[in-house]
């Protein structure tokens, strides 16, 4: 069965200009440019707490993106942010990203004006880089794994967060999220489709026997080879009275930035 596409306003705006401008996708094509042709100069520079900022001029729109970002593909993510905030949020006369305004889990805060904008950001990048109709093809029949992920990461060329958060949203195989920071859970999301209960462990430590307390307690980052680590359906899930830990295939593949202290856990069943 083929998943419906939800297309929230940030989305909507992104397929909307693609189409506009005649792209089915911009994989290719340099996103400096993309923004210049809506009317915002990006500057590379060395930044400080901050990945990405906007300043909205009366003629011209400045977007600076920090040049110490290390992959190219959180680079990319950040100027499509940004010029989600560029056509979607004129406004604002001056605005700072960084890990924390740029999250995904701000669902709790998405009323509140600060979090709406960024959830909206977030989604246009999110479809500028990696149109649904597309990202649903290139997924679908694939067994869903941390390399799964990784290889749309590289074929989309954005973030690998994004990209999970992507497959969330529209991949064939039930997942779901966990964000711990710091040591505590800060939020967790699942599929519409994911059939089981999950144990809420907000504002908690991520449970003794996860992958993500592996890092916080071990400092432990496995290899990309075994970065997908078995674990019981017990330790992020609810384990109902009349089942058994060892009747279930259940894992854990991190996402670990060691310069935010912040792991996402992405959880599912084989
Ligand atoms: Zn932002």
């Amino acid at each position: 069965m083929e998943k419906l596409i939800k297309y929230t306003k940030g989305c909507a705006c992104a397929r909307d200009l693609l189409c506009d401008n005649g792209f089915d996708d911009l994989i290719d094509f340099p996103l400096d440019l993309f923004a210049s042709g809506l009317g915002g100069t990006i500057v590379h520079k060395p930044m400080t707490n901050s990945d990405g900022r906007i300043i909205f001029g009366k003629k011209n729109t400045i977007i600076e993106i920090n040049n110490g970002i290390p992959f190219e593909e959180k680079r990319r993510f950040t100027i499509a942010h940004e010029i989600g905030h560029l056509v979607m949020h004129k406004g604002i006369d001056i605005h700072n990203d960084n890990e924390a305004t740029m999250s995904w889990f701000n669902n709790k805060e998405k009323q509140a004006r600060n979090g709406r904008v960024e959830y909206e950001a977030n989604q246009f990048a999110s479809e500028l880089l990696m149109p649904s109709i597309i990202f649903y093809k290139k997924q679908k029949g694939k067994k869903f794994s941390p390399k799964l992920l990784r290889d749309l990461s590289s074929y989309f060329k954005t973030s690998l967060t994004s990209v999970a958060f992507k497959y969330l949203e529209l991949g064939d195989h039930p997942i779901c999220l966990f964000h711990s920071y710091n040591k505590r859970v800060k939020y967790w999301m699942r599929n519409d489709d994911f059939p089981h209960y999950i144990t809420d462990c907000t504002k908690l430590s991520p449970p003794e026997d996860s992958v993500a307390m592996e890092f916080f307690e071990k400092g432990k980052i496995h290899t990309k080879e075994k970065s997908k680590q078995p674990i019981w359906k017990s330790t992020w899930l609810e384990l109902n009275k009349y089942e058994n830990d060892n009747d279930f295939n259940f894992y854990e593949f991190c996402i670990v930035t060691p310069a935010y202290d912040s792991v996402i856990s992405i959880v599912w069943e084989e």
